[in-house]
């Protein structure tokens, strides 16, 4: 029976949100934190983005070491020979790509204004995979942008050419959550179906059914034999009004009415790092979650009605899905509410030894504690807020990573 996968994108279409983003060393702690979780893929960045080379670099180097291990680092490029040659070029060891090409009759003509036809769009793909072959690629997924308004005849034909080129999945992109469940799982089944890849399901909430939906399409690619991929990001930050999210796909797929049962997760997912991963990423990106966000908003296991409330009590089942342990929420946190000391771009070493003190972080001498001051100096600089505890503990783990993480050239 094929199985579920799940593929995050937050350090790429989160990131990409308007008005949004994250520092470099916060993008590295959402893959170290999807690792933990058993996301098995994330879409880390852009291989063509200048500013983005060494983060991607610096963490291709730790999943080497293997602290980023087994999750699988891929990035997103255009599906378009040049893109390739620049990724290949600006990150020589990129191993797993994304290739994105639009593919719907209003994007062709919209975006390319005549310039390229439907046999360039897949002349495009199959010329851009061949180039990524060809440069040492190891897995390649070929991304069908506006997939959900594009013709399915010639949705199949694309996706026919990209296995016939070797690709590894089809990246079926609702780009505009115009998609509901009933037809997403008639498109997917097909493609599986007739084109005889594994299927990413890339589905955005306009609807308010990103969750809904992905979990239909891959209901539908599973049905039609394959494998399906869904991407999420976390706490659902993605453009306009946001992708599936991590948290709540999980929770969808193993504990909705009777879907478990048939359709199953490739890999174990570790739920019980859900609450520390949307509590950052709400951190980083500065975007509260929403009280009523399913498993980890503030709401998700408050009850206070009369009914609810004794209901609850007598046995949680009453109201409740699934346990808040689940989701490793219930473990009480230490607020300082008097004095308070933190590190940022101008502390001193008096004040950050107290800091790291107080995490039982001690260095050798003083030379090593003013080595990794000075890179949580640089690391603020890139954030503008206090770093978190993981954060901080990072650098001074890896400081040769966390130099690579932080230096930026736009003049070399
Ligand atoms: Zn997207």
């Amino acid at each position: 029976m094929p199985k579920i996968y799940l593929l995050d994108v937050t350090n790429r279409d989160g990131v990409q949100t308007a008005k949004l983003g994250l520092s470099k060393l916060e993008k590295t702690l959402v893959n170290i934190y999807l690792n933990d979780m058993g996301v098995f893929q994330s879409e880390f960045g852009f291989p063509t983005t200048k500013h983005e080379s060494n983060y991607l670099q610096a963490n291709l180097e730790l999943a080497e070491m293997g602290v980023l291990k087994p999750i699988r680092l891929e990035g997103w490029i255009r599906a378009i020979v040049a893109d390739v040659e620049t990724a290949f070029k600006t990150v020589p060891k990129i191993k797993h790509l994304n290739l994105s090409i639009s593919t719907s009759d209003q994007m062709i003509q919209g975006k390319f204004q005549g310039r390229k036809t439907r046999e360039d769009i897949i002349d495009n793909m199959a010329e851009a995979v061949d180039a990524a072959w060809a440069h040492g690629a190891e897995s390649i997924g070929v991304n069908a942008e506006d997939a959900s308004r594009t013709d399915l005849d010639y949705l199949i034909k694309f996706g026919l050419a990209a296995r016939e080129h070797g690709a590894n999945r089809l990246r079926y992109c609702d780009t505009l959550g115009y998609d509901n469940p009933f037809t997403i799982y008639e498109t997917a089944r097909a493609l599986a179906e007739n084109v005889g890849l594994p299927i990413e399901l890339h589905c955005h909430g306009d609807l308010g059914m990103a969750v809904a939906t992905s979990l239909s399409g891959a209901k539908g690619a599973i049905d039609g034999g394959q494998d399906a991929y869904i991407n999420t990001t976390v706490n659902g930050i993605g453009e306009r009004a946001g992708n599936a999210d991590l948290v709540a796909t999980v929770l969808a797929v193993t504990k909705s009415k009777g879907f478990a049962d048939k359709y199953q997760l490739g890999n174990h997912i570790d739920l019980s790092k859900a609450w520390k991963i949307a509590r950052f990423a709400s951190y980083a990106f500065d975007v509260p979650i929403p009280i009523n966000q399913p498993g980890v908003g503030a709401n998700a296991f408050a009850h206070e009605s009369g009914i609810h409330a004794d209901g609850v009590l007598k046995d949680p089942e009453n109201y409740e899905l699934y346990g808040y342990e689940e989701l490793g929420r219930g473990e009480p946190e230490m607020v300082d509410t008097g004095r308070e000391i933190s590190a940022g771009e101008y502390s001193g070493i008096s004040g950050f030894s107290h800091v790291m003190g107080k995490m039982s972080v001690t260095f050798s001498g003083k030379e090593e504690a003013n080595q990794v001051l000075e890179l949580v100096r640089y690391a603020n600089v890139e954030s503008h807020k206090p770093l978190v505890e993981d954060e901080l503990l990072f650098i001074a783990r890896y400081p040769e990573i966390a130099r690579k993480l932080l230096t930026l050239n736009p003049l070399g």
